[in-house]
């Protein structure tokens, strides 16, 4: 779309921004939209400190241990070091991870030369465009930056304040800033500012430049796998529904985004849909989660600063049928990753079982918990049915006396 020509009819773009003055600090804006990308969601690891009202000293299972333990017998005490609580049974939820964008002061954008006017409302589409500059082979970060500019100065060409489009992709497949503010606020995913690519949408659709024209050539595979990723984001960030991606000829009277790449629309649709499906859905459920539940026999400890959140729950081994159980809702039929924290102490059980619930029946794993604590082991990949359930329980059915412990599951979607 973009036409540094203003006469041209085949892009017109009219900045219909004008008429809110709301006040934005500037500073702030490029200061927040400095940060690039967000990683993904999950909760923070933490052994908190913290009252120890019910410490479990470890079993001591060898003479050696026993002469260790004897000597120096392990400490009661909270763990000074120890970092804030873990949010109990907090849930990673959906996330997608986000393409690298480069923001307007990265790619070196000129100031703004008015008022960037904003919504606090979520935009509720994806626009695509094509800048219909050149198709270079130059595919360098440093080409991408320039056409970032290049747009800029063609919009300010056309009186606009800004560059017109939310969010540019590159030949070469580099992702920037179109418009000052829009990387913060999709960051934030709440509100955008009021872009200039598509009149009578720009307060509600995200503009997305693709660098090149397309209505002959093919989209580079680097620029469409770019495109596809920077879509999902989007529609993660927002919550718009893959479903809701244009072209820009679908609102103005445009050859725009090109009979190519505008051909290849439902395909970009589906891509990102199928993004969105397979990001990894991850859920935590700690021993003081809702979705926990053990019986009497199962104490409350937060002796070692191995646990995970604020204490775990321990058991002495016995034949009888007394499960730690933590439930979780499985979002789809698919393919889970099942992992579980436990404090690893030289005398808890070496043979404790963790029974694995995948909706169709059930395996028994055996963990070693003298060891390897403070961090999650993989229990396995289990191909898992939807629905709230079970999905781990810690048994007491082992041998010896040392204690069986229950603390932290997590599982992912593969
Ligand atoms: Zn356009």
């Amino acid at each position: 779309m973009h036409e540094h020509v203003p006469s041209s009819t085949d892009h017109r773009h009219d900045d219909d921004s004008h008429d809110d003055h709301s006040s934005l600090d500037r500073r702030d804006l490029l200061r927040s939209a400095v940060v690039l990308g967000i990683g993904a969601a999950g909760a923070t690891i933490a052994a908190p400190a913290g009252a120890a009202p019910a410490a479990a000293a470890p079993r001591v299972a060898t003479q050696a241990v026993a002469a260790r333990a004897a000597d120096a017998p392990p400490s009661l005490a909270p763990d000074p070091e120890a970092p804030a609580d873990a949010p109990p049974g907090a849930l990673a939820g959906v996330e997608v991870a986000a393409p690298t964008i480069a923001s307007c002061a990265t790619w070196g954008a000129a100031a703004a030369r008015g008022t960037i006017d904003t919504v606090s409302t979520n935009p509720n589409k994806i626009l695509i465009h094509h800048t219909a500059s050149a198709n270079v082979t130059d595919y360098s970060q440093a080409a991408g930056y320039q056409i970032a500019r290049d747009i800029q100065q063609w919009h300010f060409a056309n009186g606009w304040v800004d560059t017109g489009q939310h969010l540019t992709v590159s030949r070469g497949g580099y992702v920037m800033e179109g418009r000052h503010g829009s990387l913060s606020r999709l960051q934030n995913g709440s509100g955008t500012v009021v872009g200039a690519h598509a009149p009578g949408q720009n307060s509600q659709a995200i503009g997305i430049e693709n660098q090149g024209t397309y209505t002959s050539a093919t989209p580079p595979a680097q620029l469409w796998s770019r495109l596809v990723e920077l879509c999902a984001y989007i529609c993660d960030q927002y919550g718009i529904a893959p479903t809701q991606i244009y072209g820009h000829r679908d609102y103005t009277a445009t050859a725009c985004p090109g009979d190519v790449l505008y051909s290849m629309l439902p395909q970009l649709r589906s891509e990102v849909a199928a993004a969105l499906a397979g990001s990894s859905w991850s859920v935590i459920v700690d021993n003081t989660s809702a979705g926990f539940a053990a019986g009497a026999s199962w104490l409350t400890s937060s002796f070692s600063a191995e646990r995970y959140g604020a204490s775990y729950r321990y058991a002495t081994p016995a034949e009888v049928s007394d499960l730690a159980t933590f439930s979780a809702t499985i979002p789809s039929n698919g393919s889970y990753r099942v992992e579980a924290w436990f404090p690893g102490i030289d005398g808890y059980n070496t043979s404790t079982p963790f029974i694995v619930y995948t909706g169709s029946g059930s395996s028994t794993i055996r963990v070693d918990q003298s060891t390897g604590g403070g961090a999650w082991l993989s229990l396995g990949t289990y191909a898992m049915t939807a629905g709230t359930r079970t999905v781990v329980a810690v048994s007491r059915w082992t041998q010896g006396t040392a204690y069986v412990i229950a603390d932290a599951i997590r599982l992912t979607r593969l």
